[in-house]
């Protein structure tokens, strides 16, 4: 068994071992390349064969339908708030549900380019909750409805993606799926445009995924950058410019350890997924079940991939975050909850074994006995 410490952070997270070993293998020597991926031109046959394995490895784990191109970009998704109404936007109207602090930042980037209604906004309930999309103040002459699949500080998730069409609504549905893509199966039909950061399930910062339907690439407003154009993006293939290739390779390694993952007899992301759901129910659990520890977010919409918590005491959470680094046999890091919220938070990423949240609510409880 390794004794790496069990890392809880909320991204850049933990990646598998086995991704990190390989990489370590080729770092000065990519297959008798006699160079690293790093030292490569993006435009030689090794790197062309990297790009091209890893958008058909998460092609097929993820299930995208060929109708979508995939775009390998960068920016993080911050950028992706800004170049998404600069393509899409060609009516100047956007709708978002806010139902946490990142879509309550996406709406807020979008009204710099168009005129945002907030279809629903739980704020001031402090996001413990998701509203039923039928409730929704949709309007139907949109260029596209926003929302964002998994809260990564409030520790909501849409459980399904709505049906906009059910709802009445013809616009594109675009989802910024940062802290949950690859960890569960995503209803393709009802996605326009989807986004995120590599920095979770998927690899190092800097690289930004873009799944968007063929039909609408379009050209993009006249202010927006030409390599943020997603129509010239996809024609070149992410080669418009220099693409951010080194992270690039770690995520084709990550997918290819994806598409083998194996757990309770399935494999690749229907096992990713019922992994997820295992491990965020052993906690929620033992939060459930605790007189110190809490969770505060409604149950049908708590997150699978990052579990925010309080101690009811809240003068011994530098104690407990302090000593859950120092635990053994191995350390439990990086589980400090976000500068807004305060307390605690777990991510429980694809890369986060079964195991480590066995240890952290080992520790949890152990800690409980000493200070309840
Ligand atoms: N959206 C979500 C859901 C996120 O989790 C994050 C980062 N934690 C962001 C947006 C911002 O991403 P970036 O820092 O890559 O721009």
């Amino acid at each position: 068994a390794s004794t790496r410490p069990y890392n809880f952070s909320a991204g850049p997270a933990c990646l598998p071992l086995p991704v990190l070993e390989q990489a370590a293998a080729e770092m000065c020597d990519w297959q008798g390349s006699g160079m690293g991926v790093m030292e490569m031109s993006h435009r030689g046959p090794q790197f062309g064969a990297i790009l091209a394995q890893a958008e058909r490895d998460l092609r097929a784990l993820a299930g995208v339908p060929d109708e979508f191109a995939i775009l390998f970009m960068q920016g993080g998704a911050l950028a992706a708030n800004a170049l998404i109404p600069l393509n899409l936007a060609h009516r100047g109207r956007v709708d978002v549900a806010v139902t946490g602090s990142w879509s309550a930042k996406s709406a807020d980037e979008a009204a710099r380019y168009a005129l945002v209604q907030r279809v629903v906004d739980t704020r001031a309930e402090g996001y413990l909750d998701i509203p039923a999309p039928d409730s929704w103040a949709l309007r139907d002459d949109v260029d596209y409805v926003h929302l964002c699949s998994n809260e990564t500080i409030d520790g909501v998730e849409f459980q399904d993606l709505p049906n906009l069409r059910a709802l009445g609504c013809e616009a594109p549905l675009v989802v910024d799926c940062s802290s949950n893509q690859l960890s569960r199966r995503f209803d393709w039909s009802r996605i326009g445009l989807a986004f995120g950061g590599a920095q979770k399930n998927i690899g190092p910062a800097g690289l930004t995924l873009v799944y968007v339907r063929r039909d609408l690439l379009q050209p993009a407003l006249a202010a927006c950058p030409t390599a943020f154009s997603l129509e010239r993006v996809a024609r070149e293939n992410s080669m418009f410019n220099t693409p951010p290739t080194y992270a690039i390779y770690i995520a084709g390694l990550v997918f290819a350890w994806g598409l083998q993952f194996r757990w309770n007899g399935l494999q690749g992301l229907e096992a990713l997924e019922a992994h997820n759901r295992d491990k965020a129910a052993l906690l929620y659990a033992a939060l459930d079940d605790s007189n110190l520890f809490e969770n505060r977010v409604s149950s049908a919409v708590r997150s699978r991939m990052n579990i925010p918590f309080f101690l009811r005491e809240p003068g011994l959470t530098d104690t407990f975050l302090a000593q859950a680094a120092q635990a053994t046999p191995v350390g439990l890091l990086q589980l400090k909850g976000h500068k807004s919220k305060g307390g605690c938070r777990a991510s429980l990423y694809n890369a986060m074994p079964l195991a480590g949240v066995q240890a952290l609510v080992d520790f949890m409880q152990d800690f409980e006995r000493r200070h309840g």
